[in-house]
């Protein structure tokens, strides 16, 4: 007997079965530390999927709430000596709510919308994108700061707290050819971080790579799993298994960290699709996180004056076990100064959308990221995600500090000379 009302997409009772309950988890986090609350924990969250699997409670509008808030940071994923796969988990909850909401059903309809007919579409994201853009960098935005009115803006002014100085986008175009290595130039990445794709190949091919970014390319999915809504994360992985089996190319380099964790995990996503299952897994195989590329690559060392704190990507640190090698990177940088902050590996609440819709605990998780940097005062916060990149944005104004907020691959790229210095 089940109580999950996707059959197909529900979590695995093996998965479910492999929580022995120990509590290693617990203090990893981060909505426990905010709450202190059991239901808020990997362990209750967990409890609750197999009590509505064994059809002992219903899916009801309190499970949601507690699902709903966990960030997918999957820190206690990092820490659990059982194995427990809480990422795959939670995403297979997410679309058991996803097939029948216990509430906010509008809310839920809006954001797969959006999700399926904005972001994973190029030209309707360049469309929307492109204003945010140029309201970023006008006189108006400080006009419009000064007026008070976004604080009266809800997620609105929530998203402009985060947005930086946005240049210009890059499109695949941009880097068309041929090469040994794929460049992945995702969704809102390459219409908000264009400069980030710029220095990640500036720093590639100084490595000696020859870099170049396939057509046909498209967002990685990740949004849409982690909102329970695997029918389309399966058909965007597919699309981009298409384009970079067509593409060639030995690795697929990913600079946004929440992209290459569900790339490295595209056959898990498509494990039942019979035609498609092999060409996932080969894919997966090629993809690295652009830090990982680097790791024991000859790059010419560069020069940083600066105290740099560096802040873990949770789909980095905790997804895809790296830690040390962006860390190793800039520590091979002169004059850069690596200032260790409490909690650097604890998530910021960014978490994909996570801010937007959660945006109680998704603060308290940026207070605490902008206290640390009151204290600590570093010139340079380095991440390597856009989302990370974004909720710093906000965080270093809340601190009243001057830091810029870089990606590694801008801190590198600057560290050995920018644009101006020869690959
Ligand atoms: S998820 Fe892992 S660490 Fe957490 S309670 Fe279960 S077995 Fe223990
Ligand atoms: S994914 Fe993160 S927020 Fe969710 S239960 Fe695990 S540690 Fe907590």
């Amino acid at each position: 007997m089940t109580g999950w009302p996707l059959v197909e997409d529900a979590p695995d009772t093996a998965d479910l079965a492999k929580c022995v309950h120990c509590g290693l988890c617990v203090n990893a986090c981060p909505t426990y530390a905010i709450t202190g609350l059991e239901v808020e924990s990997p362990r209750g969250r967990i409890h609750l999927a197999r009590a509505v699997a064994e059809d002992r409670i219903p899916l009801t509008e309190a499970v949601q709430g507690h699902w709903e808030l966990c960030l997918q940071c999957r820190a206690c994923e990092a820490v659990c000596p059982s194995g427990v796969p809480y990422g795959r988990i939670m995403e297979r909850a997410r679309a058991q709510l996803d097939a029948a909401p216990p509430a906010k059903g509008w809310q839920r309809r809006l954001r797969r919308f959006a999700l399926r007919n904005v972001v994973a579409r190029p030209r309707v994201l360049a469309a929307m994108l492109t204003p945010v853009r140029w309201f970023a960098r006008s006189p108006l935005r400080g006009l419009v700061r000064a007026s008070g009115v976004l604080r009266l803006a809800g997620p609105l002014g929530r998203l402009e707290a985060q947005l930086g100085r946005p240049g210009r986008p890059f499109r695949p175009r941009e880097a068309a050819g041929e090469g040994n290595v794929a460049l992945f130039t995702g969704c809102v990445m390459g219409e908000l971080f264009g400069d980030v794709h710029r220095a990640s190949i500036r720093v590639l091919e100084r490595s000696g790579a020859n870099v170049f970014a396939p057509r046909g390319q498209g967002c990685c999915g990740a949004l849409s799993a982690h909102d329970g809504d695997l029918e389309q994360a399966r058909r965007l992985a597919r699309a981009n298994i298409a384009a970079f089996e067509e593409s060639g190319g030995e690795a697929i380099v990913v600079n946004s960290a929440g992209c290459g964790a569900a790339m490295k995990e595209y056959g898990e996503l498509l494990a039942e699709d019979a035609e498609f299952v092999e060409r996932a897994e080969a894919m997966a195989a090629r993809v690295v996180d652009f830090s990982e590329y680097l790791a024991g690559r000859d790059l010419p060392a560069g020069r940083l004056r600066a105290r740099v704190a560096y802040q873990d990507a949770c789909h980095l640190a905790h997804a895809q076990g790296i830690s040390a090698e962006p860390r190793a990177l800039l520590g091979a940088v002169e004059g850069c100064e690596l200032v260790e902050t409490e909690g650097a590996d604890m998530c910021c609440g960014a978490a994909g959308i996570y801010s937007l819709i959660q945006p109680a605990m998704s603060g308290e998780l940026r207070a605490r990221k902008a206290a640390q940097f009151r204290e600590h005062r570093p010139d340079v916060i380095v991440t390597a995600n856009p989302g990370c990149q974004m909720q710093y944005e906000a965080a270093v104004r809340e601190a009243g500090i001057e830091a810029r907020v870089l990606h590694l691959a801008e801190a590198l790229d600057e560290a050995q000379g920018g644009e101006s210095s020869p690959a």
